[in-house]
């Protein structure tokens, strides 16, 4: 079975566009995950993670599945993990 691509208007040209998540290192250890579109080519990033922020992001996956009513240490982590990509997003002007 084929899972359909999500699609996405692009800003830059106005065309829908479908959205494959591909990552890349940006540096050693940052990974950005981002997609292209596909009609002009425009970059759009959607999460860049450094190896702490994935570790955080498996726990709350590990948290999410194990236990459902922990959920004040899941929101808790979740607004650690924004807060950590919007620093990142920043330092690497991604924003
Ligand atoms: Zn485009």
């Amino acid at each position: 079975m084929t899972t359909l691509p999500n699609f996405a208007a692009c800003d830059a040209c106005n065309q829908r566009t479908a959205v494959v998540l591909k990552e890349q290192a940006v540096r050693k250890g940052v990974v950005e995950t981002y997609f292209d579109c596909i009609v002009c080519g425009a970059h759009y990033p959607t999460a860049i993670t450094n190896s702490a922020l994935r570790t955080k992001i498996e726990t709350l996956k590990q948290l999410r599945l194990t236990d459902g009513s922990a959920t004040e240490s899941i929101d808790a982590l979740k607004s650690e993990i924004a807060a950590d990509m919007k620093v990142l997003r920043e330092r690497y002007g991604l924003a």
